[in-house]
């Protein structure tokens, strides 16, 4: 059996009966830079997350650095960011002059861990960015008392957490504003590139609408500075019509977790992920841990299964990063995790017969070992 680590190909077909219409009615109207198709996905995703704004923008690269500028980080200042991550968090931070200061996740959650965030921060620190990373918030109330208590800005980074909650809450209306991403593998994907930022705050919201269109409400007249930070009109019309499905493909991606989860449980040196008891999880990846990480990974690509590394190497190894200094064992968690983690396939359409063929192969690898 071939089973691809995500399969996009299957979810455009059950959909193309809608997708391909919306799209073609902006070839109709010739309405390929923002438009109604992105006004009124703006209207809905915001309405979705229960945030007040939301501010459509060309990738989520483009959101992390947008919602940074906005509040004002400039050259000088530091940001807090996790050390594991994506690589684009950091963006955000360099993108504005800033230097990203890396912390280390805790051990469950895989997220940043707010017991190392105090240690980190100077007299040069701006804002924390926290990442709610495969898919599950992070410790949002302990960042937020440290963020209140020196004057700092909490921004999240909602690119792998579409309708991820914590204590009941969605993300991305947490902190004071957070950025989006809608590449294609992510929950809600668009065809092609796309992000967005969202904000509870009406004047910050503002900034972002000037920003990302070169400083402008009004075209030509230019009150700030700015970039081309438009989504595409094209991306719009599809996300609009994913979002009626995003809910239950949600769902979906739970089941599969759960269901990966009571197969998997006990065998070998398998770490599950674990859901923290302030979270719901949307599994935009559902990642084990093994110190046969190698191993395992070659046995299931034998038996036709893909599978990713989220991600191989912390944002502190990073060459692009050397000339802060940082070692092997100055941030111990997401090192292990750098060397033990595995993304199985996830995504909705992944069938119960698929989810037993992955696991069946996992449980013989390590039967085999
Ligand atoms: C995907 C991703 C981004 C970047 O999003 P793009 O739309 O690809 O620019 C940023 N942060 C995290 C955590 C991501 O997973």
């Amino acid at each position: 059996m071939n089973i691809p680590f995500l399969d996009l190909k299957n979810q455009y077909q059950a959909i193309k009966h809608e997708i391909n219409p919306a799209i073609q009615e902006i070839l109709d109207n010739a309405s390929f830079v923002l438009g109604k198709s992105v006004s009124n996905f703006e209207a809905q995703f915001a309405a979705a997350h229960t945030v007040k704004h939301c501010i459509c923008v060309s990738s989520g690269t483009d959101g992390n650095h947008l919602a940074l500028w906005a509040l004002g980080v400039g050259v000088g200042d530091e940001v807090i960011v996790p050390a594991d991550t994506f690589v684009a968090t950091a963006w955000g931070a360099t993108l504005c002059g800033a230097k990203p200061i890396f912390v280390d996740c805790d051990p469950e959650s895989y997220n940043i861990d707010p017991k190392k965030v105090e240690a980190a921060i100077t007299p040069r620190t701006k804002a924390i960015v926290a990442v709610h990373l495969y898919g599950q918030a992070a410790d949002m109330d302990g960042l937020q008392k440290i963020a209140k208590a020196h004057n700092l800005h909490l921004v999240e980074d909602c690119a792998q957490s579409h309708l991820a909650e914590y204590k009941g809450k969605k993300t991305g209306g947490l902190g004071i504003a957070a950025s989006f991403s809608f590449y294609p593998g992510k929950n809600l994907g668009a065809y092609g590139e796309g992000g967005a930022v969202t904000t509870n705050d009406d004047r910050l919201a503002t900034t972002f609408r000037m920003m990302r269109d070169h400083g402008t409400l009004q075209k030509y007249d230019h009150e700030i500075f700015g970039h081309n930070y438009r989504m595409e009109g094209i991306q719009g019309a599809v996300l609009g019509v994913k979002l009626k499905y995003l809910h239950e493909w949600t769902e979906q991606r739970r089941r599969v977790a759960r269901r990966y989860g009571e197969l998997l449980r006990g065998v070998g040196d398998i770490v599950l992920p674990k859901e923290m008891p302030y979270a719901k999880h949307v599994y935009h990846l559902y990642v084990i841990q093994t110190s046969k990480r190698a191993e395992l990974q070659k046995y299931l690509a034998d038996k036709g299964i893909g599978t990713g590394l989220h991600y191989p190497i912390p944002l502190h190894l990073q060459k692009c990063f050397a000339s802060m200094g940082h070692r092997e064992g100055d941030f111990p968690v997401s090192e292990r995790l750098s060397k033990q983690c595995l993304s199985l396939p996830m995504f909705a359409e992944l069938t119960d017969q698929q989810i037993e063929y992955v696991t069946d192969c996992i449980r013989d690898f390590f039967r085999l070992k």
